[in-house]
């Protein structure tokens, strides 16, 4: 688990064609500039990890694309000390970026082998996220409600209503919704049973399954 002068220059230039492609929270910025992504993939990757690509990880999953990530996150406006939920853990990358954010990180997975490699992984690193849950995010996380944000991070069919419950007051929902293309939608809780809706660009994901495997 190495982390050269070669890979940090990658990492500036990754950093530079995410601005360029339009993303202006220096945190973020700051976060995809720090964070080693290619130890969040297989070796034979390595090559690949700064390019801005999304690539095979285990269980035929993938780590989502670094201005992907950078999008969603900009979207979540995390501040320090925010409760966070992530639905999708996968590689825990874009778990690493909503940990050095200061956020307190809740994250579920529902492939078992992805589940406890990452679990593993994540705290080598120096990142650790309050609770790493393998379970089912369609029914998010009733017990650790409210939360100031909620990021899924595959492509959700419908959207679920338990993670729109879970949101406190001002807090925001970031999710890929659509079939074999998603639209990346953000809806804000401005009051109990009101929401604001926001759609984007054009995403593609991995889909949100049902169950755990
Ligand atoms: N955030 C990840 C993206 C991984 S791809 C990263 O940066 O690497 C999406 C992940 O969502 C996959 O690991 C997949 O197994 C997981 N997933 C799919 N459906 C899910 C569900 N219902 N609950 C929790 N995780 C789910």
């Amino acid at each position: 688990m190495k982390d050269t002068f070669k890979h940090k220059g990658m990492r500036q230039q990754l950093v530079t064609i995410v601005e360029s492609k339009g993303i202006k929270d220096q945190q973020v910025l700051r976060a995809i500039g720090d964070i080693p992504r290619h130890l969040f993939m297989d070796s034979g990757f390595l090559d690949h990890a700064y390019q801005d690509k999304a690539f095979p990880i285990a269980a035929d999953q993938t780590i989502s694309q670094p201005y992907t990530v950078a999008f969603q996150t900009e979207l979540l406006e995390v501040k320090p000390g925010d409760k966070i939920l992530e639905i999708g853990t996968g590689s825990g990358y874009q778990t690493a970026v909503l940990c050095k954010l200061g956020a307190q990180v809740y994250t579920i997975e529902r492939q078992n082998e992805l589940f406890k490699k990452t679990s593993k992984f994540l705290p080598k690193l120096g990142f650790r996220p309050k609770k790493m849950i393998f379970g089912d995010g369609y029914i998010g996380l009733k017990e650790e409600a409210p939360f100031n944000g909620i990021i899924v991070t595959a492509g959700a069919p419908f959207v679920p209503k338990a993670l729109l419950g879970q949101l406190a007051i001002g807090g925001r929902l970031v999710i890929p919704v659509g079939d074999d293309v998603q639209t990346m939608t953000l809806f804000v809780r401005k009051g109990n049973k009101e929401f604001e809706k926001h759609e984007f660009g054009e995403f593609r994901f991995v889909p949100l399954l049902e169950d755990k495997n």
